[in-house]
């Protein structure tokens, strides 16, 4: 499911009661499109005259690109909430997932059999998720090691860059081949979108399956071009 305002305020309300005694005000509810994150609880810190530390602006913000389980949807509120319940009671934890968060967390997931963790990331499971809305068009560089060990890496769609990438990790002593594809398969939303040297290793009959649609392009180094 993919959580609406009126239906996170009535969680918000829901596990305000059951879990926190109903002590924490309800707080703007905002929906975003962010992907790498499903929640987020954000606020603005100042000190005050005396040098205290003040919280304004308090909000809980939910991402809409998810269509996730209801009980993972919950525990992402539930995260944020904790956090909330933090800033709202002034309480002091050592980072923004320290000890304090950590034990209430554990307490929660104890009492009322949730599964909480610590991370803001959005899973690989939920990625892909996400993933399944949006069909978008990536350059893929698979990557072939002397060693027999295959990879690939999703490459930004700006040629300068991935010529940078295809020249420098060609020439790697250790590559024996780099070839590059334009694909749109949802397979590789998941992986991150950048030009950075790095190679996510992957079995190469998973690759050849999920290339297989894909549309081969030539490089001779200074262009891209489409193999017809
Ligand atoms: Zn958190």
């Amino acid at each position: 499911m993919i959580a609406t305002v009126s239906y996170i305020e009535q969680k918000f309300d829901e596990f305000n009661h059951l879990i926190f005694d109903g002590e924490l005000p309800r707080i703007p509810i905002v929906q975003s499109k962010a992907t790498r994150v499903v929640g987020a609880f954000t606020c603005k810190v100042r000190k005050n005259f005396w040098g205290k530390k003040e919280y304004a602006d308090l909000k809980l913000r939910i991402s809409t690109q998810f269509d996730l389980p209801e009980n993972e949807l919950e525990d992402v509120i539930i995260h944020e909430m904790i956090h909330y319940y933090i800033v709202y009671h002034k309480l002091n934890d050592s980072s923004s997932h320290g000890p304090l968060f950590k034990q209430l967390m554990n307490d929660i997931n104890a009492k009322f059999g949730r599964h909480i963790t610590v991370s803001h990331k959005s899973t690989p499971e939920q990625r892909e998720q996400l993933a399944a809305v949006k069909k978008r068009w990536h350059v893929i560089a698979v990557v072939t090691f002397k060693d027999g060990k295959t990879g690939i890496k999703v490459l930004p769609r700006i040629l300068p860059r991935i010529l940078y990438y295809y020249n420098t990790v060609k020439s790697n002593s250790g590559v024996a081949n780099v070839a590059l594809y334009m694909s749109n398969n949802i397979f590789f939303n998941r992986y991150p979108n950048s030009s950075a040297l790095k190679v996510h290793y992957l079995d190469k009959t998973i690759i050849e399956a999920q290339i297989q649609d894909a549309e081969k392009l030539h490089c001779n180094g200074v262009a891209v071009i489409k193999e017809k």
